[in-house]
């Protein structure tokens, strides 16, 4: 068997430069083990976290929020089955959905795990232990990232879970306990203390998403306190031993200092992800990683070894699906002997809690670390009608915008639909606007996105409606 390109991994980076190099006419192949594509984003990530979060966001408004509106309901119950079968259905959907993109642009999907034997040659080992001989004129490395391992902590996806078993928790816990007050830890947390559950976040930080602007941070935190969300930050935890009724947790400052104990139903492991490579034979063609195992590539993805290239998780910066999708349009193109480009200094990040935390940009701490003189403008949704009319009016909007030039330098949004509303700054950015352009585009009323165009006018010092 001979391709132009063979893709190892069927992630949002992988099946994504699958199709981009099909529809550049290359003949393409995907090399994936396991028995759906999509990856983690579709599988055990991004789809079905965000089914839980929206059908957990239903239950907690049926339960203490539709009183605000006038909308009288009786008792409220769980039904956790069907919840988690709407969640299984959402991704066995879309995971389909991609065999049939995979079908229309006449990809092969090689099915089994990818070994690179030498430049432009792999095996595939199927489940059967076969093992089929591909060579490709280009090779690109898709294989993502994996769970983070704690020290002293043995996942046994029973009772000590990772986002996976997360997903899929057989009842909901009466104390859960989460490692980790980063993007998972607050989104999944965030799901089973709405659906009932006493949820602790232990962080080894003195604050919660680190890397995040700290006033947004510190306010998201507020918010997730007043929800009911523990946070046990500077703190570490040193062992988590299963017993008959759960787990002891033994924790410590982080500093060191007296140990204590205490006692949770389940415990979510959620300190971040590293590369996948396991496997791969990275050595046996001389691909080089980096000191956190990420695959080194040039600016145009290609590693050390002429024709093998690698993208998403597996390569530095922000592991997020839309990053691997952009690198995975960039890289085909590039094959295909185009131009690929991507600003990496306008890739949103989105936190899916209630309300949204939405960024793209420079935080306030970057630009200072930086020497970049800025202004800031900060519009709170309190004075957004819509928000108001939702009853949502938690949360704000900050622009930071160059001090001399006002070019938009980063947008930070702690509120309603904050995902959404995001997508306008990256546009923004894109086309290097400053916050005066926000300012006089015509935001429609009463929308959310009104609140985006006051923080913009707030940068000169002229909201309206505050
Ligand atoms: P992956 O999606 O990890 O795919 C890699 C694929 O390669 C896998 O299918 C794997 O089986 C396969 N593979 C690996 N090695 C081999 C081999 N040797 N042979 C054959 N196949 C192999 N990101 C967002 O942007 N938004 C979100 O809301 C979001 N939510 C998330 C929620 C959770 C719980 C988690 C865990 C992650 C979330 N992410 C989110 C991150 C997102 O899932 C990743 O950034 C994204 O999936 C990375 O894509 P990728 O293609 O690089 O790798
Ligand atoms: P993360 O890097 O977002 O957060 C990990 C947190 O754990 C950090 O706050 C860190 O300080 C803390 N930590 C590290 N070691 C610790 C320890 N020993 N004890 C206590 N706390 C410790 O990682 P994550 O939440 O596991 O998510 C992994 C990746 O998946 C992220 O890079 C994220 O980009 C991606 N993801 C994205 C989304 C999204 O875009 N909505 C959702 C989920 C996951």
């Amino acid at each position: 068997m001979s391709y132009d390109v063979v893709v190892i991994g069927a992630g949002p980076g992988g099946y994504v430069a699958a199709i981009r190099a099909a529809q550049l006419g290359l003949k393409t192949a995907v090399v994936e083990k396991w028995d759906t594509l999509g990856g983690t984003c579709l599988n055990v990530g991004c789809i079905p976290s965000k089914a839980l979060l929206v059908s957990s966001e239903k239950f907690d408004e049926a339960r203490h929020h539709l009183g605000h509106h006038g909308v009288k309901v009786g008792e409220v119950s769980l039904d956790l089955a069907a919840l988690m079968s709407h969640k299984t259905k959402v991704v066995k959907d879309l995971t389909g959905g991609i065999e049939f993109l995979f079908k229309k642009n006449k990809i092969t999907w090689l099915k089994g795990l990818g070994r690179i034997t030498a430049p432009g040659a792999l095996e595939v080992v199927g489940k059967d232990g076969s093992v089929q001989t591909v060579a490709a004129k280009n090779i690109i490395i898709a294989t993502g990232s994996d769970v983070t391992p704690l020290p002293g902590v043995t996942i046994d996806e029973q009772r000590i879970v990772s986002s996976t078993g997360a997903l899929k928790l057989p009842e909901v816990p009466k104390k859960l306990v989460v490692v980790g007050a980063g993007v998972i830890g607050l989104e999944l947390g965030s799901v089973w203390k709405r659906l009932g559950a006493e949820v602790t976040v232990v962080e080894f930080l003195d604050r919660i998403l680190p890397g995040m602007d700290l006033e947004l941070a510190k306010s998201a935190q507020k918010l997730l306190a007043k929800q009911g969300l523990t946070f046990r930050l500077s703190t570490k935890v040193t062992a988590a031993v299963p017993n008959a009724t759960g787990v002891a947790l033994t924790l410590e400052p982080s500093k060191g200092g007296t140990a204590e104990t205490i006692d949770a139903d389940y415990v979510l492991v959620a300190i971040g992800r590293r590369p996948y490579t396991e496997g791969l034979g990275l050595e046996t063609v001389g691909i080089e990683t980096d000191g956190r195992g990420r695959i080194k590539t040039d600016k145009h993805f290609q590693t050390k070894v002429p024709g093998i290239y690698a993208i998403g998780d597996v390569i530095e910066g922000p592991m997020l699906a839309h990053k691997a999708e952009d690198e995975g349009v960039v890289v085909a193109e590039i094959i295909a002997g185009q131009s690929g480009h991507i600003n990496y200094d306008a890739i949103p990040g989105i936190v899916y809690t209630s309300p949204e935390i939405a960024t793209v940009g420079k935080s306030e701490e970057q630009l200072k670390e930086a020497g970049i003189a800025y202004k800031a403008g900060k519009f709170p949704f309190s004075a957004n009608g819509r928000a108001r009319a939702m009853a949502a009016a938690d949360g704000f909007v900050k622009v930071l915008a160059d001090a001399k030039t006002d070019r938009v330098l980063g947008v930070h949004i702690l509120g309603p639909d904050a995902g959404h509303l995001i997508a306008e700054i990256g546009l923004a950015m894109e086309f290097g606007a400053s916050a005066e352009d926000i300012a006089r585009t015509c935001h429609a009323h009463p929308t959310l996105s009104e609140a985006v165009k006051e923080a913009a006018l707030a940068v000169d010092g002229r909201a309206v409606h505050v």
